[in-house]
């Protein structure tokens, strides 16, 4: 394992809360350079404050990554302001479940636009600089966030579960590709983690689903997930991890 992530240049997307924020925080907190990618201003800006504060560096992004030219920008505005993208966490993702005959038309939507194509549309953007990097000689890094619900059934989430399976397939695949040119690609699958994503849920019975698996098991939290993103990243460069899934130890 590598002591320390400096000379790194890691974006998040996703970094204004839950998995993103806490991943941000730790890789900072190991001498990465952060690009901090979400809509809030505020979280992010509190984010870097803080991060700054402990002596690391962080750059703010407000962008919508489902905004291709947003993205477009930001790759270029990381590679001037911090340097060559070393590593993309590429994690901004809402999960909307509902029964089908709900017709959530918008729902089936907004889950297929940000976590099916604005997460195609991030890598688009760094990819390149992931290959320079790569090329370089060091460690480069895309990891996706897909979810258990990828692979394991859970009622009720099928267009979540579809997108999530998109993400696993295209790391699989897209691992072949560029771990030819040295760039490790591997996605993670938790199973609950404790952050706001439950909360944008509109469903009555998923998120008493939810709430159950809250009061009945311990849930993971977003600095479980951000540890092993922490452990993935530092591993020698040879060693690539291509699917972690992750649950907590109480979730069937
Ligand atoms: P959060 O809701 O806490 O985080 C989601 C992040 O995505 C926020 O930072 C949010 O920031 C950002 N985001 C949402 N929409 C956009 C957008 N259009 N453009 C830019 N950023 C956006 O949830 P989690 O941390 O739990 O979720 C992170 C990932 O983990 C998601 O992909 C989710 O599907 C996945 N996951 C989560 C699990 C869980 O149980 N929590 C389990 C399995 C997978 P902002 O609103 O500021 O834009």
């Amino acid at each position: 394992l590598s002591a320390n992530l400096n000379g790194r240049v890691a974006v998040i997307t996703g970094a204004s809360s839950g998995i993103g924020e806490a991943t941000a925080r730790q890789l900072a907190s190991r001498g990465a350079s952060v690009a901090l990618i979400a809509r809030r201003a505020d979280k992010l800006e509190a984010l870097a404050a803080e991060i700054t504060a402990a002596g690391g560096t962080a750059l703010v992004i407000v962008a919508d990554v489902t905004d291709a030219d947003a993205i477009s920008r930001a790759a270029a505005t990381v590679e001037k302001e911090l340097g060559t993208t070393s590593i993309l966490f590429n994690n901004a993702g809402i999960m909307l479940p509902a029964p089908m005959q709900e017709h959530a038309v918008d729902q089936w939507k907004h889950q297929i636009d940000l976590n099916v194509t604005a997460l195609v549309t991030t890598i688009g953007a760094f990819v390149d600089q992931l290959v320079v990097s790569a090329a370089k000689g060091g460690p480069s890094d895309l990891i996706n966030t897909s979810s258990i619900a990828g692979q394991n059934i859970f009622p009720n989430f099928s267009v979540y579960s579809a997108t999530k399976a998109f993400v696993t397939h295209l790391t699989t695949t897209l691992r072949v590709e560029l771990g030819a040119q040295g760039v490790r690609v591997g996605s993670i699958a938790p199973g609950l983690v404790k952050t706001e994503l439950a909360g944008h849920v509109t469903d009555a019975g998923v998120s008493d689903w939810i709430a159950g698996a809250d009061d009945s098991i311990t849930l993971l939290n977003a600095e479980d997930i951000a540890e092993i993103i922490t452990f993935t990243v530092s591993l020698p460069a040879h060693v690539n991890l291509q699917h972690i899934a992750v649950l907590p130890t109480g979730q069937p």
